[in-house]
């Protein structure tokens, strides 16, 4: 016969074990091939050479983030999630803004997530939104094109050095050149991304999607303004919010002495970043399905690109592959577990396999192996499809969700180049042109064909 007492010590002695056990985080069912499969995808996909692993700790119950080694060593955590909490992770970083998700994982340390944090994330979002039909396949969608760079001309293309300017021959070399069949290149990236983006939102649209585009102009930034409006009203406080940051940089405080001045310079520490910063910033506020990021690659061995190359390849990138010095603020560290712990890599890879295989087929163009460029071989981890390949850019870690980024082919490929530089076609009647130049229209269908499938793979 259990008396009271004895029925009350039962009871007290259970609540303490399930309060221990709560506190010695007993494992979720499954945590073994979670703690297995979080273990591979880091390993294959995002610590490109094993040398992150004082930042990071995964066990049975979950992962933690620590700010380096020494806190590493003293189990100072800067922030962890135990596969329970999982779903609410990613229901946090599905809708809350960056700023918020980050501080809510900062705050939450190595504590559950606070009640009202629970309440607010604890609905799974909805994410069905595509309501395709018969005319209108990309109904519903919503998607955010990034004309890479800025220039609309070979002045501006200087600045960012992102430019072509020589004289080539017609015809697959430069032996026979004469002064008749001699054509000028004079090519800036950003004019093209800009066409090709111009192009493809119109289709889009045309398809049914909702489309944002960083850029609205030729020569425009994604502040909305040229780099000259921005230079005259922006520069000096830019300069003086990055020195804050990061106090001990060579290049900037060159540039406030005034020691250094020039364009590039300019352009290249101070305006490139920030205004990276602002196309993912915008994209991300748009909360698009899909993102495309457009570029259009040159051969690395070609520099400084004044002659056409005999190469070609195309290629994309998505999330992944951190370096060594890469996890150093609490931004990039966010971003790490988020690629981690999301599908961002997974679903940008599948989509970039699409891409990848349109640009092959409709452009004639190979798709590039590891061996094929160094930055390949030294930065990148292939993602597992042909020509994808993971590789941390500000633009592939900022931006959440699913992407594309795009490198379709070499411009100073002898062959491109020429294409690039033909003029557009006109109609037999009057002088109307068709469309913009042929090589980017081709380069238009090749995105758009992949956007198509990616669609009908959401159904
Ligand atoms: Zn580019």
């Amino acid at each position: 016969m259990i008396t009271n007492y004895q029925l009350r010590i039962t009871n007290f002695l259970l609540l303490m074990i399930f309060a221990i056990s709560l506190r010695a985080q007993i494992p979720i069912y499954g945590a073994d091939s979670l703690m297995k499969h979080y273990n591979s995808k880091m390993n294959h996909f995002i610590d490109r050479d094993s040398a992150l692993g004082s930042f990071y700790s995964i066990d049975l119950f979950g992962i933690s983030i620590f700010a380096g080694e020494t806190e590493k060593k003293n189990n100072q955590i800067e922030y962890r999630v135990n596969w329970a909490e999982l779903p609410i992770y990613k229901n946090i970083i599905a809708t809350a803004s960056r700023e918020e998700a980050m501080q809510i994982m900062l705050s939450k340390g190595n504590r559950p997530f606070p009640p009202d944090v629970m309440k607010r994330y604890h609905v799974v979002p909805d994410f069905i939104k595509s309501q395709p039909t018969a005319k209108l396949p990309l109904k519903g969608l919503r998607i955010a094109l990034d004309p890479g760079h800025i220039a609309a001309d070979t002045a501006m293309g200087r600045i960012e050095d992102k430019y072509l300017l020589f004289k080539t021959s017609k015809g697959p070399t430069n032996v026979q050149r004469t002064a008749n069949d001699s054509v000028m290149i004079s090519l800036a990236e950003g004019m093209l991304t800009w066409q090709t983006a111009n192009a493809l939102a119109v289709l889009l649209r045309s398809e049914g999607a909702e489309v944002f585009m960083t850029r609205q102009k030729g020569n425009m930034t994604a502040f909305g303004k040229t780099y000259a409006q921005w230079k005259k009203n922006d520069y000096k406080r830019t300069l003086d919010s990055l020195l804050k940051l990061n106090p001990t940089d060579i290049h900037l405080r060159r540039l406030k002495s005034g020691r250094v001045k020039d364009e590039n310079s300019i352009f290249r520490y101070v305006f490139r970043d920030a205004e990276l910063r602002k196309r993912a910033e915008i994209i991300n506020a748009f909360h698009p399905d899909l993102t495309i990021i457009i570029h259009y690659n040159v051969d690395e061995k070609n520099k400084p690109w004044n002659k056409p190359s005999s190469k070609n390849f195309c290629m994309t990138f998505v999330p992944g592959s951190f370096q060594d010095g890469e996890l150093g603020d609490s931004e990039r560290r966010f971003d790490f577990l988020r690629l981690l712990l999301t599908d961002d890599i997974e679903k940008s890879t599948s989509v970039s396999g699409l891409a990848g295989l349109e640009f092959q087929s409709e452009l004639e163009v190979p798709l590039a192996k590891t061996s094929d460029a160094t930055y390949l071989s030294e930065h990148c981890i292939p993602a597992g499809l042909p020509g994808v390949f993971c590789r941390n850019l500000s633009l592939t870690r900022l931006i959440q969700g699913t992407m594309i980024y795009g490198e379709t082919f070499y411009q100073d490929n002898f062959d491109e180049c020429l294409r690039l530089t033909e003029k557009p076609r006109f109609a037999a009647e009057g002088n109307q042109p068709l469309g913009g130049n042929e090589r980017i229209s081709e380069v238009v269908d090749a995105y758009n064909k992949a956007i198509l499938l990616w669609a009908k793979s959401l159904q």
